[in-house]
């Protein structure tokens, strides 16, 4: 180690003199200029090596077991996708690049705006937005842009109770005042209380379809005639289109603007906090409000950036949004084809219903008998023998499984929300159920004290969650 350190450059190496990108030359200050080599420690590569990929063991992924993250949708991203995404032609270019060479990269964000279209009954996309949240909070812009645009003042967003955190908090974070609506049983709405809270300060109701608890909105087209009525607008939150692809439309239900999670929908591995992707479709009559720069096509057939839209939000992000995110989605569509997304959407309703059926009779699901994507499981029965919907989730990691989430939708006691997703076969949804059912119905019974110590097997054992939350460590020495 020591030999290796006195190997490396020292001060007076004339190293510090470096070209700037300019061609310049840059003489580093004396008083900024290291002293002592950097401390770098010095190992053998096969260590190194065995050190990561035995770290990388230790993940749980979508390629080494089932992950049924209720609302999450982590789907199976197909490798080629990857693959194709990582050609140079795409990974090298750059945003700076002169227009012209970059016509073929246009060309695909462009399409794929008017494919993502086809698929919702929008009429304009932006693909700027990097993650839901952020196509929530640029739609929510927009909608404050377009009453200021017809002088009238609204400053309400009506948000269900049902709704994931990010609805309320996007909503806050442009300026509106929060309206909770209470949602029925299962997290549908009631026209009848949606009209109680409905004024004229009202700027839109933001609506996920199907909902958190895994039910379309029956009564869609008549709160969207109750909305419009009143001059309001829809927000649809896209969060969970992969139950109704080629299905049903969202712009078709009477929404006006929305946002679609590229990251869950289509093809992008996500996780941990990103990359994700969320552009926002809208109606035409919103189209002057998106975001610049708008990819458009001149009267010579070559893409343009237009930044010249006085009534636009502005930039919400550098650049034009993830684009190898946007790619993978793109290649997803498609390869699968019209026919082929809507078998995605149908197999993942029916992997779902599947599960369901299994659990129904014994299990408490409050929105009851049928489902779309997803479902969810209250496990207030356990409380009783002093286990919660938390320890069953740990026990589930000692048999291999990613744990589905829990405490989400708020309205649901105890709630454990599965999400199965269309590629999963017959055998890997019974084993997990079968699982889950050995937990609730046995383990829970006569070994409730392993419940609320799992997980037992795993290299971590039951981490102090608030301590964790409120003094983080954040440092490894
Ligand atoms: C995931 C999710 C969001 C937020 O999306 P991000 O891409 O994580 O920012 C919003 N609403 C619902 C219903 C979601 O499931």
């Amino acid at each position: 180690m020591e030999k290796l350190l006195n190997e490396l450059p020292s001060s007076d190496i004339p190293a510090y003199n470096i070209k700037s990108d300019v061609g310049i030359d840059v003489k580093i200050p004396e008083s900024l200029r290291r002293n002592l080599a950097l401390g770098l420690p010095s190992i053998a590569e096969s260590d190194l090596l065995r050190h990561f990929t035995n770290l990388s063991r230790e993940n749980y992924a979508l390629s080494t077991g089932f992950y049924p993250l209720g609302s999450c949708t982590m789907k199976y991203n197909p490798l080629i996708n990857e693959r194709i995404s990582k050609n140079e032609a795409f990974t090298l270019i750059h945003p700076y690049q002169p227009i012209e060479s970059v016509q073929g990269t246009l060309e695909i964000m462009y399409e794929f705006g008017r494919d993502l279209c086809e698929l919702t009954g929008m009429d304009y996309f932006s693909l700027q937005q990097a993650a839901g949240a952020h196509g929530e909070f640029a739609g929510l812009l927009m909608i404050a842009e377009y009453f200021k645009s017809v002088n009238q003042v609204r400053t309400k967003i009506i948000v269900p109770d049902s709704a994931h955190g990010t609805n309320p908090s996007s909503a806050f974070f442009a300026g509106f005042d929060i309206v909770h609506l209470e949602s029925e049983v299962d997290g549908s709405i009631s026209p009848r209380k949606l009209k109680e809270i409905l004024t004229k300060e009202v700027a839109a109701i933001m609506l996920t379809v199907p909902n958190t608890l895994g039910v379309f909105e029956k009564s869609i087209l008549e709160i969207s005639k109750i909305v419009h009525e009143n001059g309001s607008l829809l927000y649809y939150d896209g969060a969970n289109l992969n139950a109704l692809m080629g299905i049903v439309r969202p712009g078709d239900m009477g929404f006006d603007i929305m946002h679609i999670n590229l990251h869950k929908t289509f093809a992008a591995p996500h996780g941990g906090g990103g990359p994700g992707s969320g552009p926002v479709g809208v109606k035409a009559f919103l189209e002057p409000f998106l975001p610049i720069p708008r990819i458009e096509k001149n009267k010579y057939s070559e893409f343009v950036l237009n930044y010249k839209k006085s009534e636009s939000i502005g930039r919400l992000k550098a650049f034009f949004g993830n684009f190898l995110i946007i790619l993978r989605s793109y290649i997803y569509i498609k390869a699968l084809g019209a026919e082929g997304l809507k078998n995605v959407s149908e197999r993942a309703v029916l992997n779902a219903n599947y599960m369901l059926a299994r659990f129904k009779n014994r299990i408490n699901v409050p929105a009851g008998d049928r489902c779309m994507h997803e479902f969810v499981l209250s496990l207030k029965l356990l409380l009783k023998n002093n286990i919660r919907t938390l320890d069953v989730s740990k026990r589930l990691l000692d048999y291999g499984f990613y744990a589905p989430t829990i405490y989400f939708p708020l309205i649901v006691e105890e709630a454990m929300m599965i999400e199965p997703t269309e590629t999963e076969s017959k055998e890997m949804l019974d084993d997990f159920i079968d699982v889950l059912i050995k937990i609730i119905f046995e383990e829970a019974v006569l070994e409730p004290q392993k419940l609320n110590e799992a997980p037992i097997n795993m290299n971590i054992k039951r981490l102090n969650e608030v301590e964790a939350a409120r003094k983080p460590i954040l440092r490894w020495k």
